[in-house]
């Protein structure tokens, strides 16, 4: 298991129906740091912003079909240490379990995410962009241990 995040981040791309637009724009401004990252995503989203900003983005199933949870497993292999994930505040979803499952896995394996512009444009101005960094990963098996001996 991979704690490190390297100095190139592997960063999943997620935007619901209402956010995409956003997702997409803000895409198009920061291509040249991106462009240096390896970049997957959600079915939809990954498809949309590879094809706006000409950026190669490894696409997964569309987040209502599963996409979610596999990007969930990426972060938890430490195939994926960085999220931009544009959820929807308005709208419920047919997904919402699944969507509540890779928050919950991305607090757990202390990955940047980021849920809105703001934070996106802080996280990508951040002199950690270009550091490797050490994540704090709980050691559960130590933990369930020390509670029994
Ligand atoms: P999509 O999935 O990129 O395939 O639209 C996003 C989501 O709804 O989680």
């Amino acid at each position: 298991m991979m704690n490190k995040i390297g100095k190139q981040k592997h960063i999943a791309l997620i935007a619901h129906d209402n956010r995409k637009q956003d997702l997409v724009e803000w895409a198009k401004n920061n291509v040249e740091i991106l462009s240096r990252q390896f970049l997957c995503g959600t079915g939809t989203t990954a498809k949309l912003i590879s094809e706006e900003t000409g950026l190669p983005v490894k696409a997964y199933k569309s987040g209502p079909l599963g996409g979610d949870q596999q990007i969930g497993a990426m972060i938890s292999n430490g195939e994926v240490d960085f999220m931009l994930f544009f959820w929807d505040p308005l709208t419920t979803q047919p997904h919402d379990p699944d969507v509540k499952a890779l928050l919950r896995i991305a607090v757990l394996y202390d990955i940047p995410v980021a849920m809105n512009q703001s934070t996106a444009n802080f996280l990508l101005s951040s002199k950690l962009m270009e550091e490797e960094y050490e994540r704090s990963i709980l050691d559960y098996y130590n933990k369930i241990r020390k509670n029994i001996y």
